[in-house]
């Protein structure tokens, strides 16, 4: 029983206001791999990149507990790229050039020994493939969680609404949720897209922390205070990866276990952000990761006396 984690590996070319990157290795895929690792293996993945992707990099995924069988190598073609240009308060960035290269004719293939997965993580990828992942799922698999991205809302508002009466769990940032609901109050947004399909929703907020939605019920986690942010690429899918990867590992769907994998996904995101690309995410210990998690309870532990 193991997860299913679909999404780009790409190569990324990023400028904050403190640096710039040359091209790095990126992704969505790619990050909620590293992420998810810490928590639960096999990690079984679905992607595709071109013959100038390093087969290093998939040999370190694989280190890790990888299955690569899903992953399609397109030997003469180009994987995505990405750039992106991040703003002075590092919440904010611009897409500065998008070549989908291998993406633009991607049909993901569900391999039979994936088809036992019981966990699924759609990482931000085009509406109609996360579909097609879920379709080839022969069992309806306990927990679907997915990612998306305004990109898609303004170009495949339709195959988007139709995926979101199939999953449990929506992951987006605040921006999203506001253009996908076309509500302000982020209360009336979730309330709104709690109704278009997934049971739980989950509203990141950059360096503000992330909410969780479900039924009546509201959770808050906070982003931990770091004194460096060097790149916060990717943030959003290493946390996606460590809330999957913890109800992969505990198989345990509950709010109160999402709220507890909530702060297992913040916690490796703030990993992600002390250095560009996927370096910070393959040098972490388990100790690191078990010290980070005290700093979070630390955070947010206090006693008061109500008079
Ligand atoms: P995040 O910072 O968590 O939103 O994710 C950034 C990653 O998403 C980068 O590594 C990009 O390679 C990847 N990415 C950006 N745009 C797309 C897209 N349209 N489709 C798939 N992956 C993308």
């Amino acid at each position: 029983m193991s997860l299913l984690v679909v999404g780009s590996m790409a190569f990324d070319a990023i400028e904050t206001p403190f640096g710039k990157s040359d091209k790095i290795i990126g992704g969505a895929g790619t990050y909620i791999a590293w992420s998810a690792s810490n928590f639960t293996t096999p990690i079984k993945q679905i992607s595709v990149v071109g013959g100038d992707f390093p087969q290093s990099e998939l040999d370190a995924l694989i280190a890790r507990g990888v299955d690569m069988e899903g992953v399609q190598i397109k030997k003469d073609e180009k994987t995505f790229f990405w750039s992106g240009r991040y703003h002075m308060d590092m919440n904010t960035r611009d897409t500065l050039d998008t070549q989908l290269n291998v993406l633009e004719n991607f049909q993901p293939v569900v391999p039979d020994s994936y088809q036992d997965c019981e966990f699924v993580m759609l990482g931000n990828l085009a509406p109609a493939l996360q579909k097609s992942v879920i379709m080839q799922m022969k069992t309806r698999p306990k927990l679907i969680v997915m990612d998306t991205m305004n990109f898609w809302m303004e170009i495949a508002l339709d195959d988007l609404k139709d995926l979101l009466t199939m999953v449990d769990v929506l992951l987006v940032n605040d921006s999203e949720a506001r253009e996908l609901s076309g509500e302000y109050s982020l209360v009336k947004a979730a309330n709104k897209i709690l109704t278009m399909g997934p049971k739980f929703l989950i509203i990141k907020k950059g360096e503000h922390g992330a909410l969780l939605f479900h039924q009546n019920h509201v959770f808050f986690a906070p982003a931990l205070p770091l004194e460096d942010v060097f790149d916060p690429t990717g943030a959003g899918d290493t946390f996606a990866g460590g809330f999957i990867g913890h109800i992969a590992r505990t198989k345990d769907i509950s709010f109160e276990n999402m709220k507890t994998a909530i702060i297992m996904g913040s916690a490796l995101a703030s990993f992600c952000v002390e250095k560009f690309g996927t370096q910070r995410l393959t040098e972490i210990t388990k100790e690191e990761v078990d010290a980070r998690l005290e700093e979070f309870v630390q955070l947010v532990n206090f006693d008061i006396d109500l008079v």
